[in-house]
């Protein structure tokens, strides 16, 4: 590990220019924040719109011969007033007006999202003073538009292995022929980690308007705590069922080199914020749960046909209607002569009764019942590893509530507990056992 600090900022951190400044004075105040990622300018407030979107507007219009002339005058404006209140002057409004032109010269709509980074890029490495080093030099994607890791980490290795501060603008990167790439929505913190990797830093920081990743959704629980520190394994269990502040492929890139990520508050520096660790570092915290997450709306089919297990094709049979219905199934809780299958809606969509027919059909059940409108929570925390009385707790506390349990499954990594209960107990049930580790 290098003595080197990633710090990628939000976009509500770099909103306007008062929060430019706050970004400032974070990065100076630690010299190992040499590599700097933005994003584009994201919301000032609830009602304002973010610079990504209306870049989409622009270039949807201009691909259909419309006028984008007054929502182009609202990104101008963003960006020249951030420059006009920072005393910087370099050209700015030359740069937007030859974007203009190429938006509506038919450029494609990923050049056109990605401007919002470049721009946001090149004001902030001239407020710095650091060097400007396009994401086009650095993002590489093959000719299909998949990311290429392994070309990217090289030539990330080498173009930053002189440079002692930079801004990478963060979202996009460049395919063979030359033409912009953006990474899903939310991308900028891919880059980040990708940034982080390549140059092997001890720290990738994730600077947004929260302190951290929170133990149990905010509008659920009022006044949730923020978790302190969460493995990446904790981590995806928990995004998986629901919770979000990062983004997902951001985790991958830093969890394979073994690089920590600090989720931090630009508006709140001070707070720790939330520290993503290897999943091998010591557990600090046994005894107690580390978050909880959960999703509502899943369908579970429970099968009974007795002697099930000895019927050698059975599972088998079940999976392939499954895979050829394109059905992923998140949960398999069995028994003896029984098994469930925990479907998400989403994923059944309208195939449930022809789902139903194939079973009875290939499988030959005694019986076959649905129950639509089912939740699952997942309550994860690696501090449950050999600690008795942490599922006691969590079931004393939904019993006290009244909720009725109607499954559960513990993965054999002991990570997690998962209990399905009804859609209309959901809320109910995060706030009880968010309760009871308090
Ligand atoms: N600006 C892009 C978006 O709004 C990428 C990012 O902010 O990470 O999705």
């Amino acid at each position: 590990m290098n003595d080197i600090i990633v710090a990628k900022f939000g976009g509500s951190s770099l909103a306007d220019s008062q929060q430019f400044a706050k970004v400032k004075k974070i990065i100076e105040s630690d010299n190992r924040r040499r590599y700097i990622i933005p994003s584009a300018p994201g919301k000032r407030d609830k009602k304002d719109h973010k610079i990504t979107d209306l870049l989409y507007m622009c270039q949807q219009l201009a691909a259909h011969n419309l006028s984008f002339d007054d929502i182009y005058n609202i990104v101008k404006k963003r960006f020249l007033d951030i420059c006009s209140d920072l005393n910087l002057s370099f050209g700015m409004e030359d740069i937007l007006d030859e974007i203009k032109e190429k938006i509506a010269h038919g450029a494609s709509r990923d050049y056109a999202a990605s401007r919002g980074e470049y721009l946001n890029g090149l004001i902030l490495s001239n407020y710095l003073g650091y060097e400007f080093i396009d994401a086009e030099e650095l993002i590489l994607f093959d000719k299909t538009g998949k990311f290429d890791a392994k070309a990217t980490d090289d030539k990330v290795n080498a173009r930053l292995a002189d440079v002692s501060h930079a801004v990478i603008p963060g979202f996009y990167g460049v395919m063979p022929n030359g033409e912009i790439k953006t990474f899903s929505r939310g991308g900028s913190d891919i880059t980040g980690a990708i940034i982080a990797k390549g140059v092997m830093a001890q720290l990738y920081e994730n600077w947004t308007d929260v302190s951290g990743f929170l133990m149990a959704d905010p509008r659920i629980v009022k006044d949730s705590k923020p978790m302190e520190k969460v493995t990446y394994k904790e981590l995806r269990e928990l995004s998986y069922m629901g919770a979000s502040v990062l983004h997902e492929e951001a985790i991958f890139p830093t969890r394979e080199a073994g690089i920590p990520i600090n989720i931090k508050n630009t508006n709140a520096p001070e707070d720790a914020g939330t520290m993503i660790l290897s999943d091998i570092s010591p557990v600090s915290h046994t005894g107690t749960i580390t978050g909880i997450a959960g999703k509502k709306d899943f369908t579970v089919i429970s099968i009974e046909k007795t002697f099930m297990g000895s019927d050698r094709s059975f599972f088998r049979k079940l999976m392939t209607i499954m895979e050829t219905n394109d059905i992923s199934v998140e949960h398999m809780p069995s028994s003896i002569d029984s098994i469930s299958l925990i479907i998400s809606d989403s994923e059944l969509n309208s195939k449930l009764q022809k789902v139903v027919e194939e079973i009875r059909i290939y499988c030959n059940p005694d019986s076959i019942i649905c129950y639509p409108n089912m939740a699952l929570v997942a309550v994860v925390g690696r501090g449950m590893i050999n600690t008795k009385g942490i599922s006691a707790k969590v079931f004393t506390a939904l019993a006290k509530e009244g909720i009725n349990i109607r499954m559960i499954t513990q993965g054999s990594s002991e990570l997690n507990i998962i209990i399905g209960i009804e859609n209309g107990d959901f809320e109910r049930a995060i706030k009880a056992i968010y309760e009871a580790f308090q």
